[in-house]
């Protein structure tokens, strides 16, 4: 018999569906299972076991009553970016040790409400800076399929408690690349929605403009069914729009027929990995010989979006952050007087965060703020155009993920922009607004799994996810599970 923790989220929601095992085995599987392999991943920041156990009991009294909420009695965990009523929240960062919300982030409402059980709080990089979740105050989560490389970053730990069988599904948050990337180098589908579709009430600030919280789970139909909970306009955010949400999971039909993918020049760079090349542009011939349409497309401003990030990602940040003043939220480091205390708390800031709150304040600047910030702002709108012309040729966008497989931690650590690097290919999308799922693809000689990023316009998640999931009822990527072990 397969394991329990084996199972996708849509399989355990049969089997619940059906009485073959009960909320409480799945949830007591799955707390064993972190206990076994936490261990060696270190995904997990905060576990709530007991709370779990409560959850899962009470899911299936109200499941033997007749309730069938569309998450009821599934054990799932969050990045710990996102507020959770009286669970510590420390968004990865020693500025927030022992925080605890006294509300919930409206995504995470809106999982209970669905009737998830919540097993914990998943590690990320300090604030979500990073692409390697090494930036973590805490500890460095390590990657399911090696536990010498990094996860990806920043929703690292969300990545890798899915990719090694710990939670059957996971929220993290995308400002550049935050979700796509880590699902990349996990080998788990991942999807930024569009910025709007799902509310920032309650998720901890970083950039503004681009924060977006999306799901993570080991099949397109998981993260379908986890957006469609998710989704929809709040009142507390006005960023997020009335769009009427529409039937995610009814919309994977298999089907690409006449699906026009673009291949954009500017994504097949020098100095990318060869067998990423290689996986994606034998995952785009899949698509072709299922009936989709291949085009060549070119974004010709894409080279810039690095740039634009690290001013306006930054720029964000340094006003985000002001609020770390050691008066209103996590531990003070008391000096008597107020300017004393206000700097030595926030020398609690790592490296990475006090980074950026340096290069976002110097763009701000008065003198400074056309030449960086407001002309990041102009190229940002071109590289948004790119998109709004090439989807007017095409459905969906197909590019690589993330230029290399995972890499050895420590190694990028000492080059900020080597790190930055990381992101390249998902850094356009986030600036633009639009959605993104990243798809497995392939593996690498040494065994790291390669993932297909498919775009798409803003607000048709619906349409990457069915171009996601007809690719994997094509192919068994997403069916490999990683052997966890030791190699130390
Ligand atoms: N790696 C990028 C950064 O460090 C993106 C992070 C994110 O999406 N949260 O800013």
């Amino acid at each position: 018999m397969t394991e329990l923790t084996d199972l996708t989220l849509t399989q355990a929601l049969d089997g619940l569906r059906a009485r073959t095992f009960s909320s409480v085995e799945l949830t007591r599987a799955f707390l064993e299972r972190i206990q076994q392999v936490d261990p060696l991943i270190h995904a997990f920041l905060t576990l709530t076991a007991d709370l779990a156990l409560q959850q899962a009991e009470a899911a299936d009294k109200a499941r033997a009553a007749g309730d069938d909420k569309p998450l009821l009695g599934l054990p799932l965990a969050l990045k710990d970016v996102l507020s959770t009523q009286g669970i510590e929240t420390t968004c990865g960062s020693r500025i927030l040790k022992g925080y605890v919300p006294v509300f919930n982030a409206t995504v995470v409402q809106r999982l209970y409400d669905a009737g998830m059980v919540m097993l914990g709080k998943l590690n990320m990089d300090e604030f979500a800076m990073g692409s390697s979740t090494e930036n973590s105050a805490f500890q460095i989560t390590r990657n399911p399929w090696d536990v010498e490389r990094v996860p990806g970053g920043s929703s690292g730990g969300s990545a890798a408690a899915v990719s090694a069988g710990m939670a059957l599904g996971t929220l993290g948050t995308d400002t550049g690349g935050s979700i796509r990337q880590p699902g990349a180098l996990c080998g788990i589908a991942a999807l930024k929605p569009s910025y709007g579709r799902c509310s920032r009430y309650g998720l901890v600030a970083f950039g503004s403009s681009l924060d977006c919280p999306g799901p993570f789970g080991r099949t397109v139909e998981d993260v379908a069914r986890l957006l469609q909970v998710i989704a929809g306009h709040d009142p507390l955010d006005a960023t997020s729009v009335q769009n009427p949400v529409p039937d995610y999971v009814a919309g994977l039909t298999g089907d690409v027929k006449g699906l026009r993918i673009g291949l954009p020049k500017e994504y097949f760079i020098d100095g990318m990995q060869p067998e990423v090349e290689q996986a994606v542009r034998a995952a785009v011939a899949t698509l072709e010989r299922l009936g989709a349409e291949v085009i060549e497309i070119s974004l010709p401003h894409t080279d810039y979006s690095l740039p634009v990030y690290y001013l306006i990602a930054p720029a964000e940040a340094s006003a985000n952050l002001a609020r770390y003043d050691g008066i209103r939220f996590g531990p003070r480091v008391e000096k008597g007087e107020m300017w004393p205390t206000y700097k030595a708390t926030r020398r609690q800031f790592g490296e990475e965060v006090i980074r950026r709150i340096m290069l976002g304040t110097y763009a701000l600047s008065a003198g400074y703020y056309d030449a960086y910030y407001g002309k990041a702002q102009a190229v940002r709108t071109l590289i948004k155009r790119d998109y709004d012309e090439a989807f007017k040729q095409v459905d969906v966008i197909a590019t690589p993920t993330s230029p290399t497989t995972a890499f050895k931690i420590g190694q990028n650590t000492d080059d900020p922009l080597q790190m930055y690097l990381a992101d390249v290919f998902t850094l356009p999308a986030s600036l633009a607004g639009i959605c993104g799922l990243n798809v497995p693809c392939g593996f690498d000689n040494q065994g790291l799994p390669i993932g297909l990023q498919l775009l798409g316009a803003a607000f048709t998640e619906e349409v990457v996810l069915r171009a996601g999931h007809a690719y994997e009822q094509a192919t068994d990527w997403h069916t490999r599970r990683p052997v966890v072990r030791h190699e130390a």
